[in-house]
């Protein structure tokens, strides 16, 4: 080996970077906000409502000495966004890294599915993908440099045993290959676009009381027999986030405790 010069541990140092995360109040958004600001970034944590878990967000954020900041957009909204993505740069400057993690799930057999229930989770899990995309992208060409991390779902790749959800299932699809299309549209002008598609995750979306009985099965039907921790989507995204990734680009990360392999 020649001459040494790579840092390894520094790869994943995001000290003075700006990052973006939508659905930043609950979940998995929530924690990844939490993680990049752990390794250093200044994060500006965008929702629906600032009533709900945003504050804790921005409270658990201030423990790592971070800044950052709430921000109230509804993801189907692309002048919103705008306004939101525009805001965190003034308020945090020059934007670097995005996560988008809104998003919302139910079911209900295809047959018997309005197309209001269908439009509307499109509306919020696809078009509000392509639009925060959108308004990241701009301000980062800009810059000629940024991350844009799309949180995805295995539902994506494979069809959920016993699920009936159709729309959500198309949406995570059309996520993963959003991501690719537009990872190839930035290729030559440093943006990178990847996803990550998580497996059945411990969060507000799939822990409600009366989903007892289902998760027992999610939990049954993983390879490693349990859901995943929102904790355990952090490293990825920080990964992905990250110079550890300067060369992946339209990736589709699978994070799903070997759910896929069966
Ligand atoms: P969650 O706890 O419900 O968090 C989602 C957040 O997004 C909520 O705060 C929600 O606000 C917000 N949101 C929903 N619609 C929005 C909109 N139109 N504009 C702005 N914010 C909006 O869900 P999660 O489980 O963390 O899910 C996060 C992402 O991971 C989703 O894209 C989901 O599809 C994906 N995912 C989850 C799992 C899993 O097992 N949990 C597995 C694979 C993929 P409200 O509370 O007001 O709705």
């Amino acid at each position: 080996m020649s001459q040494i010069t790579l840092n390894a541990p520094a790869l994943f140092n995001l000290s003075g970077r700006v990052a973006f995360v939508t659905g930043a109040g609950s979940g998995i958004g929530q924690r990844i906000a939490l993680g990049l600001a752990q390794c250093g970034a200044d994060v500006a944590c965008l929702d629906r409502r600032t009533d709900g878990g945003l504050a804790e967000t921005l409270d658990v954020i201030a423990q790592t000495g971070r800044k950052a900041i709430a921000l109230a957009a509804d993801v189907t909204d692309g002048a919103a966004l705008d306004d939101a993505v525009a805001r965190a740069e003034a308020d945090l400057g020059p934007l670097g890294i995005a996560v988008n993690a809104a998003g919302i799930a139910n079911a209900n057999p295809a047959e018997e599915m309005g197309e209001d229930q269908y439009q509307t989770l499109m509306d919020i899990n696809m078009k509000g993908v392509f639009l925060s995309c959108q308004a990241e992208a701009r301000a980062m060409l800009k810059h000629g440099r940024g991350s844009i991390i799309n949180i995805a779902s295995m539902s994506g790749v494979i069809v959920n045993r016993g699920l009936m959800q159709v729309h959500y299932n198309a949406s995570k699809a059309g996520v993963i290959h959003m991501s690719k299309s537009m990872a190839m549209e930035w290729v030559d002008r440093g943006i990178r676009v990847n996803s990550i598609s998580p497996g059945y995750t411990a969060t507000p979306m799939n822990t409600r009381p009366e989903m007892v009985h289902q998760t027992k099965e999610f939990e049954r039907q993983t390879p490693m027999q349990r859901m995943a921790s929102v904790d355990e989507m952090v490293g990825p995204a920080v990964f992905l986030a990250s110079d550890a990734s300067s060369y992946c680009t339209g990736v589709d990360l699978l994070v799903d405790g070997g759910f896929c392999c069966w």
